[in-house]
């Protein structure tokens, strides 16, 4: 459909200069993108329930005719109110609609029409304030329910689609070709894209579903196929596989078995034929970065240089610090480039980049810079791997001739799904921690014992040790930003003694960082703060962590947070607050309290919120899936998996019929800006 996703959604009946804006924020410019805006609920019309056996409070259809015509009150305030009664011939109902003029054209006197609304009054004298209503005739009964924003209803929305519906030319071209939907037992686009709009039942929408899901994981498949076979294959970087002792011998400590396999798992893909691309999988704290400097080490030591990029600079410079002190007695020269690094010293690091003196670079997105060139680079390492789309993370590595990738990840993912998230990868895991950690006890409390939890706070501040405060993001919106600095002065009055620093997402990357320096020196005791600190920052003495308003995250990013204490050998607290009293909420956090194996947390938190949340686009840097689902479409994905690997073993997608497909592929790499997706 290139052209209806040229076409502007402006030309649709209705939609004028303002509508237009919220259908863009709904990610739908285009007509052709409003088509593909699909229904995230549908209401079925088709059970209506007798008025007299409706419950109070709850949601019901009920197919009734009009009394009367509505009657028109004015009320103070300037409000104007239309009343009417219905029947279903046993009881009645009264109906009340606000300020909403139209009402008596539309409802019509001796009419039969089904309403939907929840149903309030007594129960003798039931009541519907404003209800949504269709005529009894449409034929229409499962109305399809749209992620509505202010301004625009889903009726509106649903609105518009039928009329986008009715632009379809008569022949629309459908990137599966023929052969391929009866294989797979897949309908046409356009009967899956009517169907999952406006469907009569549920059977059209299990079809419908089926088609789009399929078509979607087939894109997504393809597209991350193909950027691992449009790599070169030859390894241009051989490293020798000894085991880097001289690396080992470095280091305060002695590295676990997990750690040892990983570095040796790398280097033998790093001996190999073609060039390593795998993917450390290892819980907070798990000793990750030991095993990139190890692998820097090994790479350095054969005459190429190593990057590593993170995702934030606070990140970037813990690990160039530690990686530096490490390093540096070995001669190996180590930089830091980041965005706030001075123009004169970025200077000096690219010239340094490009002859081969600086040996291992560190920094952020600030690598990606057309400026940084290397001399021979061999290595490219990202931490924190989700927080990067696809595309950046092959951005680095175009910087170099084929070098070895390695991707670190501390978000664990369940098995079945690191199949689609990582298709193009290898994947080590560490799955031992460090010796001597102690489990980190958790509790959860109201906050009426916020004090107690402080004096408990307090207590460590005294034996010498550190903590986190953790309030609510302030991203979130422009009052949020009290929240911040409102709970640091809350904080402040409770820590008379201590010295508080503060840390947000808001801050200049410089202020930040000088405020989480101070703290690692030790010279802040405790830190209040968002979740910025949630990736990779380390501070081994800080024991103790407060997590308030501990409902608003998730399972994972919770993980995230108590991953920054239980570093050292100090016994080390998580108090989560919440005043929530919801079960399903209390559930969550108390699955919470008692597990403390990333990989569980990360499975209940799939199961309980739904791939949405968990894995929302920011998490692994795929682009948004509109329909198909991860965890409840694994057959589909399967399915798809099949396909994609076929068409790709048959060259068949340099074929025209696959040119819309190839369009697809396109469109959807394109939305997640990783414009340097090569197709
Ligand atoms: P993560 O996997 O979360 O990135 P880090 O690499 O930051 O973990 O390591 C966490 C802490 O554990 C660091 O302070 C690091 O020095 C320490 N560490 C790593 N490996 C070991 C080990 N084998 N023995 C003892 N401490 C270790
Ligand atoms: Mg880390």
């Amino acid at each position: 459909m290139p052209s209806l996703f040229e076409m502007d959604i402006q030309k649709l009946k209705g939609v004028g200069e303002k509508r237009k804006k919220l259908f863009e924020k709904l990610g739908a410019p285009t007509v052709g993108d409003l088509l593909r805006l699909y229904p995230r609920a549908y209401e079925d019309w088709s059970l209506h329930t007798p008025i007299q056996e409706t419950v109070l409070n709850e949601v019901a259809v009920v197919k009734a005719t009009v009394l009367h015509k509505p009657t028109e009150t004015r009320v103070r305030g300037g409000m104007t109110l239309y009343k009417t009664r219905v029947t279903d011939g046993e009881s009645d109902m009264a109906l009340t609609f606000f300020n909403n003029k139209y009402i008596p054209s539309m409802l019509r006197e001796g009419q039969v029409y089904l309403f939907r609304g929840k149903v309030t009054g007594t129960l003798l004298r039931r009541e519907m304030l404003s209800p949504e209503f269709l005529p009894e005739a449409k034929e229409l009964r499962i109305q399809p329910v749209y992620p509505a924003t202010a301004g625009l209803s889903s009726r509106q929305i649903g609105a518009a689609v039928q009329h986008a519906l009715s632009l379809l030319p008569e022949r629309i071209h459908d990137p599966l070709p023929d052969k391929l939907r009866e294989k797979y037992h897949l309908c046409t686009l356009r009967y899956a894209l009517e169907t999952i709009h406006f469907p009569k039942n549920q059977e059209e929408i299990t079809a419908a579903r089926f088609r789009l899901a399929f078509e979607e994981f087939l894109v997504l498949q393809l597209g991350l196929l193909r950027i691992k076979s449009g790599r070169k294959q030859e390894n241009l970087h051989p490293v020798p596989g000894e085991f880097p002792e001289g690396f080992a011998r470095l280091l305060p400590f002695q590295l676990t078995g997990a750690q040892r396999r990983a570095i040796t798992e790398a280097l033998e893909d790093m001996a190999g034929d073609s060039p390593m691309n795998r993917l450390i999988q290892g819980d907070v704290g798990s000793g990750k970065t030991a095993v990139a400097a190890a692998l820097c080490w090994a790479v350095i030591q054969n005459g190429m240089q190593a990057a590593l990029m993170a995702p934030t600079e606070i990140l970037a410079a813990q690990h160039y610090q530690s990686l530096n002190a490490l390093l540096e007695p070995a001669h190996i020269a180590c930089a830091l480039l980041t965005g706030s690094v001075k123009q004169a010293e970025k200077k000096k690091i690219y010239q340094a980049l490009a002859d081969g003196r600086i040996q291992l670079v560190i920094g952020t997105h600030a690598l990606l810079s057309e400026k940084v060139e290397f001399a021979n680079l061999g290595l490219v390492i990202t931490d924190e791997q989700h927080r990067f789309g696809v595309g950046q993370r092959s951005a680095l590595a175009q910087k170099g001739a084929s070098p070895h990738l390695l991707v670190m990840s501390a978000t664990p993912i369940p098995r079945t799904l690191a199949l689609m998230v990582y298709g193009d990868l290898d994947i080590s895991v560490l799955d031992e921690l460090p010796p001597g950690r102690q489990k980190i006890e958790t509790y959860l409390i109201g906050p009426a014992k916020r004090d107690r939890a402080f004096g408990y706070v307090q207590k460590h501040l005294d034996q010498g040790r550190q903590g986190y405060l953790i309030c609510p993001l302030i991203e979130e919106d422009e009052s949020g930003m009290q929240s911040v600095t409102q709970y640091a002065a809350l904080v402040e009055k409770a820590f008379p003694s201590a010295s508080v620093g503060v840390l947000h997402g808001r801050m200049k990357p410089a202020e930040k960082e000088q405020v989480m320096a101070s703290f690692s020196r030790g010279e802040t005791q405790l830190l209040v703060s968002t979740t910025v600190v949630e990736v990779g920052v380390d501070v081994p003495n800080a024991v103790i962590m407060v997590i308030e308003n501990a409902e608003r995250y998730g399972l994972s990013q919770l993980h995230q947070l108590r991953g920054r204490i239980g570093r050292g050998q100090h016994q080390s607290t998580c108090i989560l607050i919440t005043g929530a009293q919801g079960e399903e909420t209390l559930k969550r956090l108390k699955l919470f309290r008692d597990t403390s194996d990333g990989f569980k947390i990360a499975e209940a938190d799939l199961k309980l919120r739904g791939p949405g949340d968990f894995f929302g686009q920011r998490q692994h840097g795929l682009p948004q899936l509109k329909i198909a689902d991860m965890t409840t479409d694994m057959e589909v994905l399967r399915q798809a998996q099949a396909c994609a690997k076929e068409l790709l073993a048959q060259n068949a997608l340099e074929q025209p019929e696959y040119k819309g497909l190839r369009g697809e592929i396109r469109r959807l790499f394109a939305k997640t800006g990783g414009e340097d997706v090569v197709l």
